[in-house]
């Protein structure tokens, strides 16, 4: 990960709170309000309408009408792509101010919203704005005297559902393909963490990109969430959080056969055999797990070393632990910051009590950091079996499980049974050991002697219960459209 140099943080300014709904910023027509945290220091933020139903149906109308009826899917495409590279040049101008408010409601380092989050945001967008004049049909050769071709059209209103663990990048990954197709959004953002899709939103206004074309709806997602998905006049949903809402999500939809994409969790292998580069291998197991406060889809959780170097890979870790910084996410050195809420804190610590429980050896960490804010050790278990809990569950926090293997074809069968099948990493000097194991393991992305590498050209998402469908690149913006066939007597 880049690091940059320190910066003075501007104190983030809170402009938006309320439903941003055809173009107006509105209270929730029930008049309630949420509360939205402050990790580090548990103090409420600031109160943000907290909308339900009737806010739902208003905003899918909005969205209704301007895909129906205004210019959004009709105006030039080109067009459309320069609306969205100027939001993402307002969003870069803007861009020490929105990593503020993302630390703020969310909890992550200002070094990684400044040097992960909200420049992935930017660049997310002009690869989409890139696509919006690219969206090609085929002309199809058919027997007889027929012209026969495709259109690619915009799928219609689409209901986005986000996460709390990247706010920004996630509302940047669902909007990018969804407006470069000529898609109308409606989109709930997780109630934890609202500020920045809102302030995302107001930026997009300023951009000229017509009212009703994004539509941001808080709230919570059995309420507002819920609506979005029941609502008859939603062509599609993209969703992405845990698989459990998911279920939820697949069945409600199933009665309006609405278009459905998930990006859910993982319990993702890294794989480090004893001829890796162990200078990189171990800071790249450290970062694929500590992450984000170990708060990422893709991380690392399972560690799988290859025996002879065992102790060594454990002993460099456990080292890395003890030295990591833990505090202020405003500090700019600091590298990990408080987990998002009361819930998730609670969460990761009862998964502790189960590693040991289960018999797992607690080598660093295992505790919370302070008495105020969401803080967890880095927390590292050793000589964890692969039926343990913390071997096979997602816990969403900096709780790295190391699993040792000697036999490679054994290797490949255990970081295979699971459930999950979003991302896997190797870490080897063997080009061909690679490119085997890349190919043996259930998982939508690998990586080889890095990790968490994204670029919004290369698409992501899961196999088996991780997911369905990918995100970025062009198999994102394809989840965006229809196609239609047109069959012309000659
Ligand atoms: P979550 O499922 O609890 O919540 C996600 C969103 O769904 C929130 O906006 C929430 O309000 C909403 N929601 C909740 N219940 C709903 C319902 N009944 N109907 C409609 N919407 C509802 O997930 P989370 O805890 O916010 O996020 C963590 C999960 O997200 C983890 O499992 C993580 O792996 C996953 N994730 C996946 C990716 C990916 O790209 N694969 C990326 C980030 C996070």
């Amino acid at each position: 990960m880049a690091t940059v140099a320190p910066v003075k943080v501007p104190a983030p300014q809170i402009r938006q709170t309320n439903c941003f709904i055809g173009g107006n910023w509105v209270p929730s027509a029930s008049g309630k309000t949420f509360d939205t945290v402050n990790p580090a220091t548990e103090e409420v933020i600031c109160q943000v309408a907290e909308g339900d139903k009737a806010d739902i149906d208003a905003a899918v109308d909005a969205a209704r009408d301007q895909f129906d009826h205004g210019d959004w899917s009709r105006m030039d495409a080109r067009d459309r792509g320069i609306l969205m590279n100027k939001l993402a040049d307002l969003i870069e101008a803007e861009i020490d101010e929105l990593a503020a408010l993302e630390t703020l409601d969310n909890g992550k380092p200002i070094s990684d919203a400044r040097t992960a989050d909200l420049p992935l945001v930017v660049d997310c967008l002009r690869y989409y704005a890139g696509w919006a004049d690219k969206i090609e049909g085929t002309t199809i050769p058919v027997r007889g005297d027929y012209l026969c071709y495709t259109r690619r059209e915009p799928v219609g209103v689409v209901g986005q559902i986000i996460p709390w663990n990247f706010p920004a990048l996630m509302a940047a990954w669902k909007w990018g393909p969804a407006l470069a197709a000529g898609c109308t959004i409606v989109m709930k953002p997780a109630e934890q963490t609202p500020l920045t899709c809102l302030r995302m939103a107001r930026l997009a206004q300023k951009a000229g990109i017509p009212d009703g074309v994004i539509n941001v709806v808080p709230g919570y997602g059995p309420t507002a969430g819920a609506a979005l998905v029941e609502h008859p006049d939603v062509d599609k949903i993209a969703f992405t959080g845990e698989l459990a809402t998911a279920k939820i999500i697949q069945r409600a939809a199933a009665e309006s056969m609405k278009r459905l994409t998930f990006e859910l969790g993982g319990k993702s292998p890294n794989v480090i055999f004893a001829d890796a580069d162990l200078d990189a291998a171990i800071e790249g197991a450290h970062f694929a797990l500590y992450f984000n406060q170990g708060q990422c889809c893709c991380a690392g959780s399972r560690l799988f070393v290859q025996d002879s170097i065992h102790g060594e890979v454990v002993d460099r870790i456990a080292d890395y632990n003890r030295s990591h910084p833990v505090g202020d996410p405003f500090d700019p050195d600091t590298k990990q910051g408080p987990q998002v809420d009361q819930a998730q804190f609670d969460k990761i610590m009862q998964y502790v009590e189960y590693g040991k429980q289960d018999g797992a050896s607690c080598v660093t960490g295992g505790n919370r950091v302070g008495d105020r804010g969401y803080y967890v050790e880095p927390t590292l278990f050793t000589g964890v079996t692969d039926d343990m809990r913390i071997a096979r569950d997602e816990i969403f926090g900096p709780v790295l499980s190391v699993l040792k293997f000697s036999d490679v074809d054994e290797l490949v069968e255990r970081a295979n049974n699971t459930n999950f099948g979003l991302a896997a990493a190797v870490w080897t000097r063997d080009v061909a050991k690679a490119h085997r194991f890349a190919a043996k393991v259930r998982a939508g992305t690998v990586w080889v002697n890095c990790y968490d590498v994204f670029d919004a050209a290369a698409p992501f998402g899961g196999f088996k219960e991780s997911g369905i469908g990918r995100e970025l690149g062009e198999a994102g913006l394809a989840a965006y459209t229809e196609s239609k066939t047109v069959t012309l007597a000659l």
